[in-house]
C-alpha cells in the first residue's frame, strides 16, 4: 500500500499553562520518558534552580547539573555526566541557553531531552536547531528536538519582561525568513516545504495583530505556541529556512563583529524589519513594525546601541555567516555605498517625526 501520508517528527508531549511544572515527574513516568525517575536535570543561573528545588521532592532519583555557559564545553561536560550514571534522559530547565546544551548534550549521548522553558526568548524551546559558542564564535548545530516540551507562565511571567518580548521579534522574523526562501526558490529552484511555511506563517500572523502584550496570559499562551510552531516548522523542513533568512544572516553578524549588543529575539526582529525594508514590500515593513513598536521592541540599529556604521558593516559581513544561503541580501548584492544609503533610509523612515 503506498503511504498516504508523512509522518513528522515531532515532541510527543506539549503543555503551556500556569503550574506545568508541577506535573513534571508525572510526564517524565507516564509518558515512558523515565519510568525510574533516573534523569539528569540541567538548570540555568537564573530560574532553573528555582524549579529544580520545587520538582526535587518527588523525584528522588534525579541528578542535577550546572549549566554554567552555553557553550560546546558546557555541553560536552553535560554529555559526560550524562553518560556516568546512564541516566535515561536529561529535563533542561532554564532560557534558551540551558536548553540549547541539553538538546545537544541529549543528541550527542543518545538520550531523549525534556524542555522546561522559564522564559519566551526565542524558538529555540522546541527547534532541532542549538546554537552553541565555540572556540571561534557562535555555531548553529543540527540537534534532536525534545520529546516534550512544557512552558510554566507562572515562571515565564517572573522573568525579565525584555527577555519574554524578545521572542516576538524572533516569530515575526519568520515571515522575512518565508520570503528570502521563497525568493531563493524562483531565483535559485531551491525545493521549499510548503507545510514547514504554513506553521512558520501561521505561528508569525497569529501574534502580528495582537492587542495585548507579554502582561497577558492569553498572550503568552500565544507567543509560547507560535514558537514551539516555529520549532515544528524546522524540524519539517529538516532546516532553520522557514524561520531564518537574511534576518538571520545579520543577527550572525552583529553577534560575530559586536557581541553582547543585543539578544536573539531583539536582533531578529530588526533584522527582519531591515530585510522587509529592502524588498520594499511596505505593507508587510508597515505590519512588523507597528507590531515591534506596539511591544516595545527594538526597530533601529540605534535602539540596541548600534550605530548607522557599526550596523552597515554587520548588513556587509552578514552573507558571509551562511555562504550556503540565499537571501535578499545576496540577491541585492549591494554594495558598501549602496548599503550605506539603504541603512540611512531605513533609520531614517522610522525616525519619528
Ligand atoms: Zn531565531
Amino acid at each position: 500500500m503506498p503511504i498516504l501520508a508523512r509522518m513528522l517528527p515531532s515532541p510527543m508531549f506539549v503543555d503551556i499553562r500556569a503550574g506545568a511544572v508541577a506535573a513534571l515527574g508525572e510526564v517524565l513516568q507516564d509518558r515512558f520518558i523515565s519510568p525510574s525517575g533516573k534523569v539528569l536535570v540541567a538548570v540555568g543561573p537564573s530560574q532553573g534552580e528555582r524549579i529544580w528545588s520545587t520538582v526535587r521532592p518527588s523525584m528522588p532519583d534525579a541528578g542535577v547539573f550546572a549549566v554554567e555557559d552555553a557553550s560546546i564545553t558546557s555541553a560536552g561536560r553535560l554529555q559526560e555526566a550524562l553518560s556516568e550514571r546512564g541516566y535515561d534522559a536529561v529535563v533542561g530547565i532554564g532560557g534558551g541557553r540551558t536548553l540549547d546544551v541539553a538538546k545537544y548534550a541529549a543528541t550527542r549521548a543518545g538520550v531523549p531531552m525534556v524542555a522546561v522553558a522559564t522564559n519566551l526568548a526565542h524558538d529555540g524551546i522546541c527547534s532541532p536547531v542549538a546554537s552553541l559558542l565555540h572556540r571561534h564564535g557562535k555555531g548553529s548545530y543540527g540537534v534532536s528536538m525534545p520529546l516534550a516540551v512544557l512552558v510554566d507562565l507562572d515562571y515565564v511571567r517572573s522573568a525579565p519582561a525584555r527577555l519574554v518580548r524578545a521572542g516576538i521579534g524572533d516569530v515575526l522574523s519568520n515571515l522575512s525568513a518565508i520570503e528570502d526562501w521563497l525568493l531563493a526558490q524562483r531565483e535559485r529552484g531551491e525545493r521549499v516545504d510548503g507545510l514547514a511555511i504554513a506553521f512558520a506563517r501561521t505561528a508569525a500572523e497569529a501574534v502580528l495583530h495582537r492587542s495585548d502584550g507579554v502582561d497577558s496570559d492569553d498572550f503568552l499562551v500565544v507567543l509560547a505556541e507560535a514558537l514551539v510552531l516555529s520549532g515544528m516548522a524546522m524540524s519539517v523542513a529538516g532546516t532553520s529556512r522557514p524561520c531564518s533568512g537574511a534576518c538571520h544572516e545579520i543577527i550572525h553578524a552583529v553577534d560575530g563583529l559586536f557581541p553582547g549588543v543585543s539578544n536573539h529575539g531583539e536582533l531578529a526582529g530588526i533584522g527582519a524589519l531591515f530585510a522587509s525594508f529592502l524588498r520594499t514590500d511596505r505593507a508587510r515593513f508597515d505590519q512588523i513594525s507597528d507590531c515591534l513598536a506596539r511591544h516595545g521592541l527594538p526597530r533601529t540599529p540605534g535602539d540596541v546601541g548600534l550605530d548607522e556604521d557599526q550596523f552597515t558593516r554587520a548588513v556587509l559581513a552578514a552573507p558571509g555567516t551562511r555562504p550556503d544561503r540565499y537571501t535578499v541580501l545576496e540577491h541585492l548584492a549591494l554594495g558598501e555605498r549602496e548599503t550605506r544609503a539603504a541603512v540611512a533610509d531605513f533609520v531614517s523612515h522610522l525616525a519619528p517625526g
